[in-house]
């Protein structure tokens, strides 16, 4: 007997007592079609009941737990309406007061007290003077593109267990026939995500959130259940010896619900809780051993020899094919070391990822052949886990395919270009720095683009009307040939260039009408980008993005922009901005390789912007706008790490804008405002120009040019485009004069927030005309 057959048997011997356990830590609820989110608009929109939307959810779980059927346990209580942490709100009896008591909708009142936390509103909140409330504070779940709502606390903030959501799904799974792990999150990841409203500190809740946990504990066990999965992914985030000590008072305290728990960690490494996560009295300890695979020894070792340790070693995040042999390669020992013990799981819960590959049809074969969404991913954690069990021989045909898929992927012509690695070689730090200083350069575009002070301008889009979304479906169909597509864009063009010149604007944009989004734009005419139609992933709510997939070295075959910025600008006289979307947000919103390093990709796309910049200046745009509105949200969950990105994105976005003449103008945009932390590595972006997203933080936001000057021009936006209300002349005065006592004036432009696609022309149209006339009240003052 060979080696290799020796070692078959032995496997085959072991199987029947170390049984490797499969599971996920959650599915994407969206659907595959996304069937939720229409049948929330739908009823939203008060064409269908709550019992229509209760059905159709129960038809999504009941097909989602049959995709998981052959995983050992099923994740249930990860199903949601709108969002799970607001879930998790309602489940601890955490609902803001605004959210109750309305009119006669006393039937339904959760669901509807659960819309209007969500949202603001719920089904037949129609009029302000019933219904509406303000929506609870949204934000990004981790480093993810997935925002959640805020869980709101102050001192008095009391708990209250309201298992009625997860009985409803509970009892669906035992119909069903579900083998049920519910999910839930756990109680400092609670406390974490939320905000005191009051100031207060929302560590000191835990005393009055802890029993309310054990009671949910201890029911789960009524219910039959045997393992509980309790997220903390707080833990991988720097947590101060406070919030640590809360941790393990914590889950000593919880220790004896009679619940088994499976503690679940993802996104990222636990390096100083490392021992602390592993010595939590817990029966189990998920760990993401795609982003934190270092750490799989380590926890080994502190785990002690009875818990057991699920790992994550699928890619929950990214929508690449595991390469099943190079995982198996570590994962037999692990296993062979931990037997019963291990059980295994993607890194993450699939939410991030679209739920099925079998509904592209269109996508190119070669490079649907390397993707697995959420379905095949669970096929993948199948195979493997056969392979722990039973010996890879029994999954031979699966792992060679495997092996060929991700051979092929990696020999691609498609995916590497020496052109491009030749470029990216050739990078000097010269190619990132304008010849002249802000300064210097400043008195050479004020000669040139002669603006008056205050200058006023907007941040690109005008609005998306339905003429503009009906003539592009049209032309995506075939029912509308390319010079009709592009007389109907030049038209809207046209429109919007002669509304900026009855508003009296400054700085003129084109509008952005041919752009279905700032990033799938670029993408859809940058080599080395594919698209799926159905690859949904959920943002908020009944939102989806469908981020386009980063495959292979990107190269810019032929100018992007340039045709519609030059038609515009033979309209007017007044300057038209260029209008790009830089490196680092369309890395940002991309699902991106795994086979190089973020920031190559990142430089890459920013040497292909970099051409486009070039084309635009050659074709005698004076301003160019380079918009970074996801820069920020790419911060790496821990600051240590903070310095490394920033310095590429940075590095990439210098790339991008800086090969301009001096008299170049560029500007970039960020829509949002927490700058203090990162204030040093805007200022080092070097961009002439800058607009922000100040006017419903009243400014405030400007706190962070009280410590540190930013020596370039800024544009604090003064017009919330998120909200339909019209800002006042003197609001727009008053916004502009606080930031004028921080900010030198004639270093302050006039804008909107950010771009005006998702707003209508009568709103619009008013809002820059007081935009403008507050500009002339500032200069003659
Ligand atoms: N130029 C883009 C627009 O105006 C910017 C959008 C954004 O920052 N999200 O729509
Ligand atoms: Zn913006």
């Amino acid at each position: 007997m060979n080696q290799a057959a020796y070692h078959e048997l032995i496997h085959s011997y072991q199987a029947d007592f170390t049984m490797t356990t499969t599971h996920t830590l959650g599915f994407p609820r969206i659907g595959a079609r996304r069937e939720l989110k229409f049948a929330l608009e739908r009823f939203w929109k008060g064409e269908a009941s709550a019992q229509e939307l209760g059905a159709q959810a129960a038809a999504l779980r009941q097909r989602h737990w049959q995709q998981q059927a052959r995983l050992d346990f099923a994740a249930v209580g990860d199903f949601s309406l709108y969002d799970q942490v607001l879930d998790m709100s309602f489940t601890l009896g955490n609902v803001p007061a605004r959210a109750h008591a309305h009119h006669g909708d006393a039937l339904d009142a959760p669901l509807h007290s659960y819309f209007r936390v969500a949202r603001g509103r719920s089904q037949g909140d129609h009029d302000h003077a019933c219904g509406g409330v303000h929506a609870g504070e949204m934000t990004k779940w981790f480093d993810t593109n997935y925002h959640y709502i805020v869980p709101e606390f102050s001192a008095d903030t009391g708990f209250r267990l309201d298992t009625a959501r997860l009985d409803e799904q509970l009892a669906q799974a035992r119909t069903l026939g579900v083998k049920a792990k519910p999910v839930i999150i756990g109680p400092l990841t609670y406390l974490w995500l939320g905000k005191a409203k009051d100031g207060s500190d929302r560590l000191d809740l835990l005393p009055k959130l802890l029993p309310v946990y054990a009671e949910l504990l201890a029911w789960f066990v009524t219910q039959g259940i045997e393992w509980v999965q309790v997220d903390e992914p707080a833990l991988v985030t720097e947590l101060d010896a406070r919030w640590q000590a809360a941790y393990a008072s914590a889950y000593d305290l919880l220790q004896h619900s009679g619940a088994r728990l499976l503690l679940a960690t993802y996104f990222g490494r636990l390096e100083d809780n490392l021992a602390l996560a592993c010595a939590l009295p817990v029966d189990g300890l998920h760990l993401d051993a795609i982003h934190a695979h270092a750490e799989i020894a380590p926890v080994i070792d502190a785990l002690g020899p009875d818990k057991v340790l699920s790992l994550g070693v699928i890619d929950g995040r990214n929508i690449w094919k595991t390469d099943l042999h190079a995982t198996l390669e570590w994962l037999e020992p692990v296993q062979r070391q931990l037997g019963q013990r291990l059980w295994i799981a993607p890194s993450c819960s699939l939410l991030h990822v679209p739920v099925d590959l079998q509904n592209e049809t269109t996508l190119d074969p070669e490079i649907r052949s390397w993707l697995a969404f959420a379905v095949q991913k669970l096929e993948e954690l199948r195979i493997l886990a056969h392979a722990l069990d039973h010996g890879r021989s029994q999954v031979q045909l699966e792992l060679v395919e495997n092996a060929a898929a991700i051979d092929r992927r990696r020999a691609s012509k498609r995916v590497s270009n020496p052109q491009v690695a030749q470029a990216l070689a050739a990078i000097t730090p010269e190619l990132g720095q304008r010849a002249s200083s802000h300064a210097e350069r400043s008195l050479q575009q004020a000669a040139l683009l002669q603006l008056p002070s205050y200058p006023t301008t907007t941040i690109g889009s005008f609005p998306q009307t339905a003429a503009i979304r009906q003539a592009r479906n049209a032309h995506k169909k075939g029912e509308l040939d390319a010079a009709a597509y592009e007389e109907a864009m030049r038209g809207e063009i046209a429109r919007c260039v002669r509304e900026q010149e009855a508003l009296g604007l400054d700085v003129f944009v084109h509008g952005e009408a041919e752009r279905n989004d700032m990033v799938e734009y670029f993408g859809e005419q940058l080599d080395g980008y594919a698209f799926s139609q159905n690859g949904w992933v959920q943002s908020y709510g009944s939102r989806c993005v469908k981020p386009p997939i980063l495959f292979g070295d990107v190269r810019r075959p032929q100018a992007m922009t340039v045709k519609w910025t030059t038609y515009a600008q033979s309209l007017t006289d007044k300057p038209m901005k260029g209008m790009l979307t830089g490196p680092v947000t369309i890395l940002n919103w991309s699902f991106v390789r795994d086979d190089q390093p973020r920031s190559v990709s990142c430089r890459q796309l920013a040497l292909a912007i970099r051409e486009e910049v070039l084309d635009l200046e050659r074709a005698g745009v004076r301003v160019i706008q380079i918009d970074e509105a996801a820069l920020r949200e790419g911060l790496p969950l821990r600051r240590g790490e903070w310095k490394d990105y920033l310095d590429w994105a940075v590095e990439s976005f210098r790339i991008t804008a800086n090969g301009v003449a001096d008299e170049t103008q560029i500007h970039t945009h960020m829509c949002y405002s927490e700058f203090n932390d990162i204030i040093t590595a805007i200022a080092a972006m070097d961009a002439d120009v800058i607009t922000i997203e100040t006017s419903r933080s009243d400014m405030e936001l400007l706190d962070a040019f009280d410590d540190f000057s930013y020596p370039n021009e800024i544009g604090p936006g003064v017009y919330d485009i998120h909200s339909p209300n019209i800002p006042s002349q003197d609001h727009i005065v008053d916004l502009m004069r606080k930031a004028a006592t921080r900010i030198p004036p004639n270093r302050l432009w006039i804008n909107p927030d950010c771009g005006l696609k998702t707003r209508n022309w009568e709103e619009v149209l008013p809002a820059l005309r007081n935009m403008v006339a507050a500009a002339h009240t500032l200069r003659a003052a």
